[in-house]
């Protein structure tokens, strides 16, 4: 009786997410082992976003002096914050996550992303925005899903992706910069003065976090924190390449 009552209730794509669940168990994302998103050998081998040997502007592998090249000259950020380097079992869940769809484990993934976001000065959240077209291939935005269960007080306003500007793999820092100019703005009651929080499950180049953090100022942010499970530290002597991630 309760699986027959309940059934109808559920809509399509809930059922066959259930379905998914059953078929594939919960796997290592580092080695694979069973019955675990991140077994304590592979969590042992994640490589911290923070603490020494990163830029303390944007949480990039970096062993000089303050800041490092790749974001000389930024303005639009307060700094980023990660909480891993995106390598190893901390780029497979970032990849699971959002390309095999494996909702199951943004929990986990938000728990770490709250430790290091609550350190932070920011009195409200958003999180990056997806196209609407994405979002509704995808059936769901993965920087929206960590930042829910994170549990960070949200902003009163949110962002929105007012063009689509395809994906940013394979393209240079310099291209992902131009594609994305203007393809963002806030929508809902101004920031007047806030410090703003954004989330995103990995930054790359930073191309995305910036254009989101002009948006969130040009709607009255005092300022805007970039904070991504994964930072991706492009190759000092590449950075004019094509990124693949
Ligand atoms: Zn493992
Ligand atoms: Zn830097």
């Amino acid at each position: 009786m309760p699986a027959v009552a309940i059934l109808p209730a559920m809509r399509p794509r809930a059922l066959l997410e259930r379905a998914v669940d059953l078929l594939f168990p919960l796997r290592c994302a580092g080695c694979g082992a069973f019955d675990t998103a991140l077994c304590p050998a592979c969590e042992a081998r994640l490589q911290p976003a923070v603490g020494p040997g990163r830029c303390g502007n944007c949480s990039a592998a970096w062993d000089g002096a303050d800041f490092c090249p790749r974001c000389f000259g930024w303005r639009e950020l307060a700094g980023i914050r990660s909480v891993y380097e995106h390598v190893g079992a901390a780029r497979a869940l970032v990849h699971r996550l959002k390309y095999q769809r494996y909702r199951a484990l943004a929990p986990l993934m938000a728990e770490r992303l709250a430790r290091v976001a609550s350190d932070l000065p920011v009195d409200g959240w958003v999180a990056v925005p997806l196209h609407r077209s994405r979002e509704r291939d995808r059936g769901f935005n993965q920087a929206e899903l960590l930042l829910r269960h994170a549990g960070l007080p949200p902003a009163p306003a949110r962002l929105r992706r007012v063009r689509n500007t395809g994906t940013q793999v394979r393209r240079t820092a310099a291209a992902r910069a131009a594609a994305l100019a203007g393809a963002f703005a806030a929508e809902g009651p101004p920031l007047d003065g806030l410090v703003i929080g954004l989330i995103d499950d990995v930054i790359t180049s930073g191309a995305t976090a910036r254009e989101c953090a002009r948006a969130l100022l040009d709607h009255g942010a005092r300022a805007v924190w970039a904070v991504s499970f994964t930072r991706a530290s492009l190759d000092l002597a590449a950075l004019s390449a094509p990124i693949d991630d």
